[in-house]
């Protein structure tokens, strides 16, 4: 059987949107799942938009993601003499051709070609001319002038073009530079891509490309064109839906299976599952099941599907992708059983991962500030014996167990003759500043002797100092 040949080339005109970023992942989903080859190609043929930071970028957010290549990075911009060489084959096989129109005149034939109705196109004056390379001209391909270019494409089904809408498109620039369609085509011939997964903005140059490979003899490639991202409004993703970049995801809080995850469903389907770990795509993953109609992108569901993701992520990689976000808070967290405990305590109740950090702002400071309503209500004198019969208890204990916590409060309970919900509201804002947090004996246990019996002690004081 043929391995499966699937590329993701970008232009490094920006960032890597969350269009492209579906676009790479179905090429590379299949190529994995065909246990195939993906090769990553910079298309940096126009020097003027093209930038190092966005080269950094993609590959930054690529790697974020786990996309990982097989091949490549490619640059085009450093194989314009393999170019040259495919667009003199074409010249020498009676394909294409020197053309010295000036821009002047093809602007007039776009005119007239508008003010008639018609489709611009450029007339064929040079068509026949037979030139040898002339300074300043440029280069055309001789397309078909009748008869059709079929695409069979695999998503869309065919699509047929009528020749005669079609014109002899410019191959080479006249500063000798080669198009996007010649490049592409050049790049697939001979990176031996055999399977072009792409948006369906490419549509109309499909049959340009299908004519070149035919001039060129070589086979075609499958081609499935993938309908865009919408935003919820129906109109094309873009700024005004919200965050576009990948690495903004990543920012927010996202982790990369979730996001991940997302889009692969955002134009794929596996029966009505939504939830898929990487392993799980990789296994399902079939370009047949790629949708006709466009994905309507929606934050609040990428955000359940990462809460989802964060719940079963293992504790190690969590870890990992929280931290950062640790460290923004300016909190010196690092990577330790302690971090695993207190993402134990978190990952049920957590959106994002910035949520997470938030949530374990105490788990890290000491002398945070008491919220004013929680303060209020609950480190009072009424519960001042509790605080205190509960510090004697817990400095009883050597081991933290979930058993023996529950023995300490007990007997507090039995003590002060109140029942858990009394005792748990103060000791909760003692540890943790607030009345919401994760489950009391959780805490308790995470934060550990030293820091429960100094917070306790805090606790104690403040109430002595303000109400004594
Ligand atoms: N460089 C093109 C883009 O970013 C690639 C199109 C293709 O897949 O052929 O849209």
């Amino acid at each position: 059987m043929e391995t499966i040949i699937t590329r993701f080339p970008p232009s490094p005109t920006g960032y890597l949107h969350v269009g492209g970023a579906r676009t790479a992942l179905f090429n590379w989903l299949y190529a994995r799942n065909q246990k195939g080859k993906f090769i990553l190609r910079i298309e940096d043929t126009d020097t003027v938009r093209s930038t190092q930071e966005s080269v950094d970028a993609i590959f930054e957010a690529l790697e974020w993601l786990g996309i990982d290549w097989d091949d490549g990075p490619y640059f085009q911009s450093r194989r314009f003499d393999l170019y040259r060489e495919y667009i003199q084959k074409l010249v020498q096989s009676g394909n294409a051709y020197y053309c010295t129109c000036s821009s002047e005149r093809i602007e007039e034939m776009r005119k007239q070609a508008m003010a008639s109705g018609g489709k611009p196109k450029y007339d064929g004056t040079c068509r026949e001319k037979g030139m040898s390379q002339t300074d300043g001209a440029v280069i055309r391909f001789k397309a078909p002038l009748s008869g059709t270019t079929v695409l069979q494409d695999i998503i869309k089904k065919n699509i047929v073009f009528q020749n005669s809408e079609l014109d002899d498109f410019i191959i080479q620039r006249s500063d000798g530079t080669p198009t996007y369609n010649l490049a592409v085509v050049v790049d697939d011939i001979t990176m031996n891509v055999n399977t072009v997964i792409r948006g369906d903005d490419h549509v109309n140059n499909t049959p340009k490309q299908i004519q070149l490979y035919e001039a060129f003899g070589a086979a075609l490639p499958v081609f499935g064109h993938v309908p865009m991202v919408l935003g919820k409004d129906k109109t094309r993703l873009s700024k005004r839906h919200g965050a576009m970049s990948v690495t903004e995801y990543r920012d927010m809080g996202y982790l990369p299976d979730a996001l991940l995850n997302y889009l692969v469903r955002l134009g794929w389907s596996f029966g009505d599952q939504e939830f898929f770990t990487r392993d799980e795509l990789i296994e399902k993953f079939t370009i047949k099941n790629i949708g006709k109609s466009p994905g309507v992108f929606d934050q609040e569901k990428l955000q359940s599907l990462n809460a989802d993701h964060i719940k079963v992520a293992p504790l190690d990689k969590l870890s990992d992708h929280l931290l950062p976000f640790l460290g923004k808070k300016g909190y010196a967290a690092e990577k330790n059983q302690y971090l695993e405990k207190v993402i134990q305590t978190l990952n049920t109740r957590s959106k994002t991962l910035e949520e997470m950090a938030a949530s374990a702002d105490f788990y890290y400071q000491e002398d945070f500030k008491y919220d004013d309503k929680a303060a209020e209500k609950f480190l009072n004198p009424p519960f001042l014996s509790a605080l205190e019969a509960l510090m004697a208890e817990l400095g009883k204990l050597s081991d933290f167990s979930e058993k023996n916590l529950e023995a300490a409060f007990t007997a507090v309970m039995v003590a002060t003759d109140q029942k858990l919900g009394k005792i748990a509201q103060p000791v909760r804002v003692a540890l943790t500043g607030k009345t919401v947090s994760p489950g009391i004996f959780e805490t308790v246990e995470v934060l550990g002797k030293d820091r429960v019996l100094s917070r306790l002690q805090r606790a104690v004081e403040y109430i002595k100092s303000n109400k004594g």
